[in-house]
């Protein structure tokens, strides 16, 4: 989980991903130095969340499951 106080960037000259804990208005990529090819990644964590919430959706109805076995 990425706390509030860190940043996802990518950079696009590199396509090197890195996390910068405090962000501020211009981070700079840490493999070759630049700061203006740095994007915001944040894409990738949001598809983390929904691929999470989906863990979870079926770990719901998995229990569910056994549990209307086990009442049965
Ligand atoms: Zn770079």
């Amino acid at each position: 989980m990425v706390s509030p106080m860190s940043a996802s960037y990518v950079c696009a000259d590199c396509d090197h991903p890195f996390v910068v804990s405090e962000p501020d208005n211009d981070p700079r990529c840490p493999k070759c130095a630049r700061t203006e090819a740095v994007e915001p990644a944040d894409d990738s964590a949001l598809q983390s969340d929904i691929w999470r919430q989906w863990l979870f959706v079926f770990a719901i109805l998995f229990i569910a499951g056994i549990a209307y076995v086990v009442v049965q």
